[in-house]
């Protein structure tokens, strides 16, 4: 049957921020290996229905996340990171005075490591690899290009192994060619069987790579379809232009 196939789903999902139903009663499901694109105007929700997933830094008020068959909207995040459910942030969250390999090596965010463990090098020097960042690993992070402390980001997502990863905006501030170069390695990291979900503006991100997308609008999934289908929903369309 099919819900077997469903790795991470939200039922009802819903969180307030004072009067503001920010997340407002979302289902979802994903089907392992697929990738999953979410797209709405600025302030639709998106970003806090991947704190929502992932306990960071938020819970829900109502309704369940099942990840991998278990309950996890009450679950911490460090549980939920080391089940298998990482995601990066909408801002590039880089170590500067660190090395390249360093970053890699504490993770990112609730990468299972903590601060006792460090991943082994060629583990990392793997992850770097999965996200085409060449170069010495020893110099310092400070000196990347915007799309490079992207790859370093994802590579510190990917070393604990996960099998679903949660992307918001990986593309925000690309020019076209480093967004193509972001496609590329995107589409080889989902070869590697992980399964994504990717918050975007691009939307030709989310043509290349979504199998399905949903767009958020107030909080609320107002469609859900094959990239082309969505696109060009009247309502998609409103969303975005409206008042
Ligand atoms: P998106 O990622 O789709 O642009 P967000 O999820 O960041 O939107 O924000 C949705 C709404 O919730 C916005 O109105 C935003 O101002 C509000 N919001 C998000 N996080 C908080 C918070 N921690 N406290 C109060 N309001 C918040
Ligand atoms: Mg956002």
């Amino acid at each position: 049957n099919g819900d077997s196939q469903v790795i991470l789903a939200a039922h009802e999902v819903g969180k307030s921020f004072g009067s503001l139903r920010a997340v407002d009663g979302v289902s979802m499901s994903v089907t392992r290996d697929e990738v999953f694109g979410l797209a709405g105007p600025n302030g639709a929700g998106k970003s806090t229905l991947f704190n929502l997933l992932t306990g960071i830094p938020i819970r829900p008020d109502s309704g369940k996340v099942i990840f991998d068959g278990h309950e996890i909207q009450n679950r911490s995040p460090r549980w939920i990171a080391k089940a298998g459910l990482k995601r990066t942030f909408q801002t590039e969250a880089v170590f500067e005075s660190l090395s390249v390999l360093e970053n890699v090596r504490i993770g990112s965010a609730y990468g299972g490591a903590g601060k006792a463990r460090r991943w082994a090098p060629a583990r990392c020097r793997e992850a770097l690899d999965a996200v085409e960042l060449g170069g010495d690993p020893n110099r310092p992070a400070d000196g990347l290009s915007l799309i490079d402390r992207k790859r370093l980001m994802i590579a510190g997502a990917l070393v604990s192994g996960p099998s679903v990863l949660l992307l918001d905006e990986p593309a925000a501030g690309l020019d076209p060619a480093d967004q193509d170069a972001l496609i590329r390695l995107l589409a080889g990291v989902r070869g590697t069987g992980v399964t994504m979900v990717i918050i975007e503006h691009v939307l030709s991100v989310l043509e290349a790579l979504a199998d399905r997308m949903a767009v958020l609008d107030s909080g609320r999934i107002i469609v859900t379809g094959r990239p082309a289908e969505v696109l060009s929903d009247p309502r998609v369309v409103e969303a975005y232009l409206g008042p």
